[in-house]
């Protein structure tokens, strides 16, 4: 069903790693962190979830999936992770560019909002639906880590819906969990929601974001993943053994991997690559086209709503 995981030695999230170690992020010699690789295919994600099912109970196996570029990509770049991080970039180093849809980080919020609403999503590979689905078939829980706020999660889960992906059946059990949203943790008492006076200096985490966590998706506001993954572990009805992560952005696959393997559990990161040519061509590519794709839909809303 599942080929075995072949090992990418020299992934660039070695390089990665290596910083956090000199940092002091990671406090485990280098040979093992061993569970890291770059993939294009997500068969790779489910085969090193088969072999942990070998080894532990599945109900105690978490797999925990991204979503931008890695679960579902845009079908145009108009509103991509791509788009945002190109976005963000211009509103703090070039201010006066005419590409800017956006004065403000929360107008661009608000933009990427309006874009989530009217726009829709395929699976990077045509296939990923099927093989997540069965991957829930062994009965493993499952966990979305995105960095989406809760604000988008009406959006978020249409999309996932009309994808025929389900992680509500596999969600991650947990208790003392607010319905809709809530602040991850309180800087003053950060034990009480799973995390260590030490890890917030570690990970740099100040005043907390809203977030949720509701059907198996957890909307992060951007916050450093691998601290909100503990959160979320603090509160889990059960503990888990084993957790396979997939991401394609280097920097989460990273956090992730190091928060969780600091606390000596077992995991398995992959950084997956099957949207980076995509997200190559818009970066070095021209934008005129989703300039004017923007300037056409501000055009009607404008003229509508006047
Ligand atoms: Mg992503």
């Amino acid at each position: 069903m599942f080929a075995v995981p072949s090992r990418c030695p020299k992934s660039t999230l070695y390089g990665w790693i290596s910083v956090l170690l000199v940092a002091g992020l990671v406090q485990v010699s280098p040979s093992a962190a061993g569970g890291l690789s770059d993939t294009d295919d997500f068969a790779e994600v489910g085969a090193a979830v088969v072999q942990y099912a070998h080894k532990f109970d599945p109900a105690r196996i978490l797999v925990v999936l991204d979503i931008d570029n890695t679960l579902l990509a845009m079908n145009t770049p108009l509103g991509s992770d791509q788009w945002f991080e190109w976005q963000r970039y211009l509103i703090e180093n070039e201010p006066k560019s005419k590409f800017r849809v956006a004065d403000s980080f929360a107008g661009l919020l608000e933009a990427q909002g309006l874009l989530y609403n009217i726009s829709h999503m395929h699976p990077p590979q045509p296939n990923l639906p099927g093989l997540v689905r069965r991957l829930q078939q062994l009965g493993i829980r499952t966990l979305v880590l995105t960095s989406r706020g809760p604000e988008y999660r009406a959006a978020t889960e249409r999309e996932f819906k009309l994808n025929h992906y389900d992680f509500a059946k596999s969600a991650l059990p947990v208790h003392n969990i607010p319905c809709g949203e809530y602040l991850p943790y309180d800087p003053n008492k950060p034990e009480a929601d799973g995390l260590t006076a030490g890890e917030l200096k570690l990970y740099h985490l100040n005043s907390p974001r809203p977030i949720s966590y509701e059907d198996g998706i957890l909307m992060t506001a951007g916050q450093h993943k691998g601290a909100m993954l503990l959160t979320i572990l603090h509160d889990a009805q059960e503990d888990i053994d084993a957790i396979v992560y997939d991401d394609d952005n280097e920097r989460h696959v990273a956090n992730v991997y190091a928060a969780v393997l600091a606390r000596g559990k077992e995991i398995t990161a992959f950084h997956y690559t099957r949207e980076d040519n995509n997200v190559k061509k818009f970066n070095y590519g021209s934008k005129d086209d989703v300039n004017r794709r923007w300037k056409q839909l501000s055009n009607v809303l404008e003229e509508v709503l006047q």
